[in-house]
């Protein structure tokens, strides 16, 4: 990912995962830093549907919560 200011690639700082049974709406908070200038970007990801079924696929190999909603 480029730095929005100066084009450089951004340093990946980590991921942080938040609970599960937070009532957060984002899933996924990314760091970023870049090396040239003094930015600093937050990255926010929410699990929406298709994410949500991708991930039950890859775990479970099938999307469970069709099931559950019956
Ligand atoms: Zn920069």
């Amino acid at each position: 990912m480029k730095c929005w200011h100066c084009q450089s690639d951004l340093i990946w700082g980590g991921d942080h995962d938040f609970e599960e049974d937070s009532d957060g709406e984002y899933d996924i908070l990314t760091n970023l830093s870049c090396p040239t200038c003094n930015t600093y970007v937050e990255v926010y990801h929410k699990f929406g549907e298709i994410d949500r079924r991708k991930k039950e696929e890859q775990l479970y190999g099938k999307v469970v919560s069709d099931d559950l909603k019956e």
